[in-house]
């Protein structure tokens, strides 16, 4: 292949291509916490203009199904995990069914999810948890649902939010955890931390919805390489530090607010 010399045909030398910081600014960073108060509100408004009634995409009927969904999931895509659940709910049809299964029964019908002896045994000890300590019922609250084998705080939160339509935290899966940073509502890596900076900001009445609308926008525009952020709705507020195609000037220390902070 021949090397780029630099020039354009006719030997004119080529306008250098401006750095993303040398880029003109269209919008203003937020300095004070008003000021971020308010970019914050404005980035609600348009996510949920943009992804309207949000719901989780792990396919389930009722609360039981998607706890095993949940479970399911880690590591997996959800496609994948709607691929196999009708079989294994076809199958073991309810909680009570599935606490009487032998483990190695389950592993050849979720196998397609990996890590396939560790989620058979956390979902076949889950419904035998429920079934002995709750009486069938997938537990309401996070402190109970945490005792439940293979449920860390992240899937009783998509539980309890999605199953049951309680506000308990916001998801923080790796869409929300990336998108999250990006937008500088955060600037910690762990979920816990993530969870409870958000938690800070957004209404306990939007926790469900704002988790759903990050990982939507984590899906369609904000990629972890490469995020199309010439097509996304929130360019003029975002800040980041590894944006594409924009016009708006990055600071890097936008994307790790002071603690406590906005
Ligand atoms: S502007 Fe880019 S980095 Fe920022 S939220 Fe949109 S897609 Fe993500």
């Amino acid at each position: 292949m021949a090397q780029d010399s630099g020039k354009n045909v006719g030997g004119k030398p080529r306008p250098k291509r401006k750095s993303v910081a040398e880029r003109k600014p269209v919008g203003k960073q937020p300095r004070t916490k008003r000021e971020r108060e308010e970019r914050f509100v404005e980035i609600q408004r348009i996510l949920t203009k943009t992804y309207p009634n949000p719901v989780c995409a792990l396919h389930h009927r009722n609360a039981w199904e998607l706890l095993v969904a949940t479970i399911l999931s880690a590591q997996c895509t959800d496609e994948r995990v709607n691929m196999v659940t009708p079989a294994l709910f076809a199958k073991y049809p309810t909680v009570e069914a599935l606490a009487a299964a032998e483990i190695e029964d389950v592993v050849p019908l979720i196998r397609s999810t990996g890590f396939f002896n560790n989620k058979a045994k956390n979902i076949v000890g889950a419904a035998r948890r429920i079934v002995e300590s709750f009486g069938g019922e997938v537990p309401r609250t996070m402190e109970e649902l945490l005792t439940v084998p293979g449920a860390a705080r992240k899937t009783a939160n998509v539980v309890l939010g999605s199953g049951y339509g309680i506000p308990s935290g916001v998801v923080v899966d790796t869409h929300v955890q990336r998108v999250a940073r990006r937008l500088a509502f955060t600037g910690e890596v762990d979920p816990v931390k993530i969870e409870r900076d958000l938690m800070a900001i957004v209404p306990q009445d939007h926790w469900i919805d704002f988790s759903h609308e990050l990982i939507l926008h984590g899906r369609a525009l904000c990629f972890a390489r490469k995020p199309n952020c010439a097509a996304c709705p929130l360019d003029a507020l975002c800040f980041a530090a590894d944006k594409t195609s924009t016009e708006v000037t990055v600071e890097k220390q936008a994307a790790k607010p002071p603690k406590g902070k906005r």
